[in-house]
């Protein structure tokens, strides 16, 4: 089974946006061992989209295009499906109650051009939209297929999923499962990790349908995360061996892992704190509401957050939090902080950021000095310092998940 993957937009071939979507796909293919010969990026042009069509279906089994359904007349890509299949795009009665449905769901008014996202070639099958408001495309063209996807992210990853891997393991005579799993870690190098997880590697290697296969992603500040994926007869033997893995991997990595498949580090602190019965408190200096702003994202948040603090100038660190004189960069302000802003706001935990966000020098400390400050009931406050690398947006953004982080670990370690 052979695929290709085609995205369409004029703006991907201005560089205005990265085309994400053909890596996304591409990954996906490569996990139910479809192979993805060429990936194609066109513009939003009829003529241009019909030739690259026809020369990935004179290729491949399957042809993966993503973006061009959207209401606007630079749309195109079911007009070119539809000269590609020979045949009529016509509206479509059932298509339209979807568009329709999707409007009155987000009670938006649906305007005449939006009738456009309801024409379908003839002898296409619909996917339902979920997320958006364009339906999908299923084409077949002979033996072989056209999926259109929409072009937003979440919209064609979410109807890939639940049509187009079906649809193509199916084409392609597989039958079972393929389940995956991800642990996010953070603070460790991926070349570390890969050094720790080895023996698995090792002992996976070859090893065939019913055990996990395991890669490595680099996400940049969602940390470096290991992806197991296994192949197997039913969900029940797909996700006990997920299990295993899990369990066997948590041995070698351990307290690096913070989260597993969606969970963010926040997310993580909340379900700590929960269960601890603890509340929490934020005060902040460099990192200016970040650290607050990725708790409060997380759900139901008033449960176990008190507030936060921006204590920006240094008279506001010592008036509101009463940090004693002397340098405002140091672990000694840091555990002042989380000591204070725990006492102002009533909370059982305090955590603090003070640091050199740059990208000038501060108190004679480089750019990228941080201290992040803790603070636990009945125990004297803590403070651990960090040597950030970048600008001032991505040191900011390292020392909150640094400081996440941290007190994710402590909690789970001694609290
Ligand atoms: P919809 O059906 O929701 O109206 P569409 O099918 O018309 O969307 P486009 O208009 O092509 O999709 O793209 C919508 C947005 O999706 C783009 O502005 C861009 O932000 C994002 N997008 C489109 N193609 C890609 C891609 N290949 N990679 C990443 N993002 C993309
Ligand atoms: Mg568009």
């Amino acid at each position: 089974m052979r695929a290709e993957v085609i995205a369409v937009g004029t703006e991907l071939l201005l560089g205005q946006i990265v085309d994400t979507n053909s890596t996304w796909i591409a990954e996906r293919l490569a996990v139910i061992g479809v192979d993805c010969t060429h990936q194609t990026r066109v513009g939003d042009n009829v003529a241009r989209i019909v030739s690259v069509l026809e020369a990935a279906l004179a290729r491949a089994d399957a042809v993966v295009v993503c973006g061009g359904l959207g209401p606007t007349q630079d749309d195109v890509t079911r007009e070119a499906i539809a000269v590609v299949m020979g045949v009529e795009l016509a509206p479509d009665a059932a298509a339209l109650a979807l568009v329709e449905q999707a409007f009155r769901a987000r009670h938006h008014e649906m305007s005449p051009s939006n009738r456009r996202q309801a024409d379908v070639p003839a002898g296409a099958r619909l996917i339902d939209q979920r997320l958006g408001t364009a339906p999908g495309l299923i084409c077949p063209v002979g033996e072989r297929v056209i999926f259109a996807l929409p072009g937003v992210p979440d919209e064609m990853k979410e109807m890939f999923e639940r049509a187009v891997m079906p649809e193509l393991r199916r084409r392609a005579g597989e039958s079972g499962v393929i389940a995956s799993r991800v642990l996010r870690t953070w603070g460790i190098a991926e070349s570390r990790l890969g050094e720790l997880v080895a023996p698995r590697l090792a002992a996976l290697d070859g090893a065939g349908e019913g055990t996990p296969t395991i890669a490595f992603l680099a996400r940049g500040l969602e940390g470096v995360q290991l992806r197991l994926t296994v192949k197997a007869a039913s969900v029940d033997t797909a996700r006990a061996a997920l299990d295993r893995e899990e369990v066997a991997l948590r041995g070698l990595v351990g307290e690096h892992i913070f989260g597993v498949d969606d969970e963010t580090m926040a997310a993580r602190v909340a379900a700590l704190l929960t269960v601890r019965r603890a509340t929490l408190a934020v005060a902040e200096s460099y990192t200016g509401g970040l650290l607050a702003s990725s708790l409060v994202a997380v759900p139901g948040a008033s449960a176990w957050f008190r507030g936060g603090l921006v204590a920006y100038a240094s008279g506001v660190k010592r008036d509101l939090l009463g940090l004693a004189a002397g340098p405002v960069v140091s672990p000694a302000a840091a555990k002042a902080m989380a000591a204070g802003v725990c006492r102002l706001m009533g909370a059982d935990v305090g955590l603090a950021t003070t640091g050199v966000a740059g990208p000038d020098k501060q108190e004679e400390l480089p750019a990228g000095t941080v201290f992040a400050g803790i603070a636990f009931p009945d125990q004297p406050p803590d403070a651990v310092g960090f040597n950030l690398f970048g600008d001032r947006q991505r040191v900011r953004e390292l020392g909150t998940m640094n400081a996440l982080d941290w007190l994710r670990r402590r909690l789970e370690a001694d609290f």
